[in-house]
């Protein structure tokens, strides 16, 4: 099926490179939208495990399709049958289709989906490194108008993983947040976790230009994102410790993945605080006993979202007029793919993304 018409799309052979490969314009099938693509954000997970290797394995694996998992555009076609979306909608697109059917996909959470038609955009479908993307019209959830489209890019994966664990977590006012991590996520929790309600976000990073990014970004009233931001070495949890009267956070979240982060976000959690895993891969070792019983820690794991609390995070931050682009390294034009991965890649900046005209 197609129109003839010719597009051409971002592919990431797992060799650190990027490669462009033809496409047919897509025609939507049933129950299926054309969307215009405006904004494709590169997330981690794109780089550790497509980028510089294919890591997946079976039906995890990258299918060699168009890369970029979190795309946002306009509806520019409706195939038969849609009964929801709009010619012309703004749409940020939740990035995994499943089946629809199963228990995860009645609650949502296509994520965890287990049907062999489960797919990633980006991974085993097309995703939205390419100027048009076909889409489920199950998957899209509308944009409000006060967003942009790059904030739409930017909730589709990473500030929807954030917000799914700190609601969870029931983050709120009387809290204090201690992120470890202040890459693209760390930073979706910061501005949500402040947005949220926290009373103090302390953010612990490695990267000194990371450290430098995260101290430089403000809301529009001056507040900003991270109240401290300290270096992670063998002090990090005793300055922790030193801005939190010796108590620690009441709620802590790792987003860097890393063993030594994950255990200092436990080790930074008060007693009966709350601890959340997003931070995908690697291992991690503690003394269950010192670090979890006996401080009576709650630990959450918490993969993505679900597309009702998708649409949620969408309406909250339109309400609060917040824009997750604040937290936006450069920019790049899809021709540039290969420049934004580079950068991507080397971890120093803000959240690196492909716009379009
Ligand atoms: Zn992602
Ligand atoms: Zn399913």
């Amino acid at each position: 099926m197609g129109n003839g018409k010719k597009m051409r799309g971002a592919v990431l052979p797992g060799t650190s490179t990027v490669e462009f490969t033809e496409f047919e314009v897509p025609e939507p099938g049933p129950r299926q939208v054309l969307i215009e693509m405006k904004a494709s954000s590169i997330c981690g997970s794109d780089i550790r495990a497509i980028y510089r290797e294919h890591l997946g394995k079976g039906p995890e694996a990258y299918q060699g399709v168009v890369a970029g998992h979190e795309p946002c555009g306009r509806i520019v076609k409706l195939g038969p049958g849609c009964r929801v979306r709009r010619e012309g909608e703004r749409v940020t697109v939740y990035h995994i289709s499943g089946c629809g059917c199963c228990e995860d996909c009645m609650d949502g959470y296509q994520i965890s989906c287990r049907s062999e038609i489960r797919a990633a955009y980006g991974w085993q479908r097309n995703g939205g490194h390419a100027p048009f993307l076909l889409a489920e019209e199950q998957d899209c959830i509308a944009l409000p108008d006060e967003l942009t489209y790059v904030d739409g890019a930017f909730l589709a994966c990473g500030y929807g993983t954030v917000w799914e664990c700190l609601t969870r977590m029931r983050l709120s006012g009387r809290d204090r947040l201690l992120i470890t991590g202040l890459g693209p996520v760390g930073l979706a929790a910061a501005q949500l976790g402040k947005a949220l309600g926290a009373a103090q976000v302390i953010g612990v990073e490695i990267d000194e230009q990371r450290l430098d990014f995260a101290e430089n970004l403000k809301f529009d009233d001056g507040v900003p994102l991270v109240d401290h931001t300290v270096t992670s070495d063998e002090e990090a949890l005793d300055k922790v410790l030193k801005l939190t009267d010796s108590r620690g956070c009441e709620v802590s979240i790792d987003c860097s993945g890393a063993a030594s982060a994950r255990l200092l976000a436990l080790r930074g959690t008060r007693q009966w605080g709350r601890c959340g895993y997003v931070g995908e891969g690697g291992k991690v070792e503690f003394d269950v006993s010192q670090h979890l019983i006996h401080p009576q820690i709650t630990l959450y794991g918490s993969w993505v979202t679900s597309r009702r609390h998708l649409a949620d995070l969408a309406g909250f931050l339109a309400s609060k007029r917040l824009h997750p682009d604040i937290t936006s390294g450069p920019q790049f034009p899809l021709r540039e793919a290969a420049q934004a991965y580079e950068i991507a890649d080397r971890g120093h900046t803000g959240k690196v993304s492909i716009v379009f005209e």
